[in-house]
């Protein structure tokens, strides 16, 4: 039952009761009542598809402490060698030449060389997600890559009993083709602007909600004083403008200048710079005698505490630290940005009024200056984030995965 995607015949999102006779037989048994099961699908490749899964497995688990939920990597854990291959050349694609993975990003995002991509590697990943189905029996396969649409789609038609496919959009404006699928039974839109662009891209509207980009249920403004409690836990000056500079999981872009230019000469702030999986360069900048205060760090599991005790982020345009940061409150300082799927999200934080673009690291200064006198300038921009912000986006997105495996459940026991 393998048909090509488009194929109206067989759409995941048609009644399930429906396809079921049309369905191989199965070698999984239809679920007789227990737990909703969700398998989401992601992959290792940049810090934000496993931001995004971690924080869509915490709210499904808030919501349905009952539901069964798996997390899996087709592409670079569980893929096949080739593909793991490939998929893990994209950090240090992105570290060392963002002109590079622009071109890469770029010819794979046409519709007959996305296609090829598929016929490539598709039987690999499709294999890959059949033996997880088996093994899993999940009611909703969810899934916070672009890459992986279409193939789970056809891995579906290949295990039996009906089950939804839903699709998180984890880029915030402008996105990769492979993130619009027309059959997923539910794709969710970040911003209105993302949702737009996947009905545009022949998403029916019905099948497209604005939800927003799921970030982990504790990104939140500070309650009165917390933000001094967290600085005193983090051994910083309680009343020290602080800023966060930050370049993804990966520690992509200058941060090494930019820290530099932020804590070189003695300012009236203080610097908290996170290198992510960067090791290299939190080794360096840790031997660095600073003027400013600076606390560097490598990779941390508490972003949201450490942005709930600054005041502005310092970042390159990643879609998860933008979210984050907004759900926060936080003003922006966007200094670089990842050519293709990051492009658009530069204007999108100017243009909302939350942040400012500084690509070179004399303007960053200038625009620090302005914010930290603290004054209506950042206050504004606060006050934005917050308008903008889907701080319950996980909670929201795991409602609908919950209801559309309740639907999907229904109709498989009404049909045995
Ligand atoms: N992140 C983290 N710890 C770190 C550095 C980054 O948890 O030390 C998280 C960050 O909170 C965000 C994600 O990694 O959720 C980065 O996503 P983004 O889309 O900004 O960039 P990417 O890494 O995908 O290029």
């Amino acid at each position: 039952m393998d048909r090509a995607p488009g194929s109206r015949e067989t759409q995941v999102g048609a009644l399930p009761a429906g396809a079921g006779p049309q369905q191989a037989p199965s070698p999984v048994p239809t679920p007789v009542g227990g737990a909703p099961r969700i398998l989401i699908l992601f992959s290792d490749t940049g810090g934000g598809h496993r931001a995004a899964a971690r924080a869509l497995t915490d709210a499904l688990k808030l919501f349905d402490p009952t539901c069964v939920v798996t997390v899996a990597d087709p592409l670079m854990a569980q893929g096949p060698a080739v593909v793991r291959r490939l998929a893990s050349l994209y950090s240090p694609m992105i570290q060392r030449s963002r002109v590079a993975w622009g071109a890469v990003y770029h010819s794979s995002n046409t519709k007959p060389t996305f296609a090829a991509i598929r016929a490539v590697f598709g039987r690999g990943v499709r294999k890959v997600t059949v033996e997880l189905i088996k093994k899993h029996d999940p009611d909703v396969l969810l899934s916070v890559h672009p890459l992986l649409n279409h193939m789970t789609y056809q891995a579906i038609q290949k295990c039996g009993r009906p089950r939804a496919l839903m699709t998180v959009i984890t880029d915030l404006v402008d996105f990769h083709r492979g993130w619009t699928f027309s059959q997923a039974d539910l794709v969710v839109a970040p911003t209105e602007l993302a949702r737009k662009v996947a009905i545009r891209r022949r998403v029916p509207p019905d099948r497209v909600k604005l939800l927003g980009l799921p970030v982990d249920l504790r990104f939140r403004p500070p309650a009165p004083g917390e933000k001094q409690a967290l600085r005193r836990r983090f051994g910083l000056d309680e009343s020290r403008f602080t800023i966060l500079v930050m370049g993804g999981a990966a520690g992509a872009g200058s941060l090494l200048k930019q820290v530099r230019m932020l804590a070189w000469e003695l300012q009236q702030w203080q610097v908290v710079a996170i290198c992510g999986r960067n090791e290299k360069l939190r080794r360096r900048l840790a031997r660095v005698h600073f003027a400013t205060p600076t606390l560097v760090l490598g990779f941390v599991d508490y972003m949201p505490e450490l942005m709930r005790a600054c005041d502005v982020t310092v970042t390159k345009a990643g879609p998860g630290a933008i979210a984050e940061a907004l759900a926060t409150g936080l003003p922006l300082i966007i200094t670089g940005f990842l050519p293709g799927q990051e492009s658009p999200n530069v204007d999108f934080v100017v243009k909302s009024g939350v942040g400012k673009f500084s690509p070179k690291e004399a303007d960053l200064l200038e625009e620090v200056r302005v914010l930290a006198e603290g004054g209506p300038t950042w206050r504004e921009m606060s006050r934005r984030a917050a308008e903008l912000a889907h701080p319950y986006a996980s909670s929201d997105i795991a409602r609908e995965c919950l209801l559309l495996a309740a639907r999907y459940r229904a109709s498989a026991q009404a049909s045995r």
